[in-house]
């Protein structure tokens, strides 16, 4: 069944309604996400499954799968990052375009998972910020779906602003990123 966007909180009356322009602008931003999937390993078999006809991840307006930073918004991260491909996640992490959102899909983009070993990533939050974790070994699609969720609701209701507050930016200071 598809999934109708709520209307945000407003004022309504007889043949008008009102609400706020961050308002208006998160709902549609949280409908029309467009990921980018960096699938390395077995977790990435679990997403393939959510975009399936099964799960269908286009429910959610996510249909149009991104494989150009440049026009993503949601990074997933999905499998074993090795501490050689560190820079190249934050570098596709850099070319994404803000507002921009990050889901650890599973326990090894989350924590390195099970591999705590001297090739591994222990997190992907060592080198890029992370919105959303998903925990699993691998996550089910059912879980993939409620962090994408998640974010979802963050993006909605999102201040227009944020990107620009200090807070943000000392986030960003803190990976030694700069603000476009
Ligand atoms: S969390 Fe488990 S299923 Fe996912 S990539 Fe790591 S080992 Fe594979």
């Amino acid at each position: 069944m598809a999934n109708i966007a709520e209307m945000p909180e407003g004022y309504g009356g007889e043949g008008f309604f009102a609400t706020s322009l961050s308002k208006a602008v998160g709902i549609a931003r949280a409908n029309s996400i467009w990921p980018l999937p960096f699938a390395t390993s077995c977790c990435g078999i679990e997403f393939m499954a959510t975009m399936g006809t099964n799960y269908d991840l286009a429910r959610f307006g996510m249909e149009r799968l991104s494989f150009s930073p440049r026009q993503a918004d949601l990074l997933m991260v999905m499998g074993t990052i090795a501490k050689k491909m560190g820079p190249i996640l934050r570098q596709v992490y850099i070319q994404m375009a803000e507002p921009k959102w990050v889901i650890a899909v599973g326990a090894c983009a989350s924590s390195g998972g099970i591999f705590d070993t001297y090739s591994v990533l222990q997190g992907i939050d060592k080198v890029i910020p992370v919105d959303v974790y998903v925990p699993g070994c691998p996550p089910r699609p059912e879980q993939i779906i409620d962090g994408v969720m998640k974010i979802q609701e963050l993006v909605k209701n999102e201040p227009l602003r944020r990107r620009y507050s200090p807070e943000y930016q000392h986030l960003l200071a803190k990976y030694q990123i700069e603000l476009d």
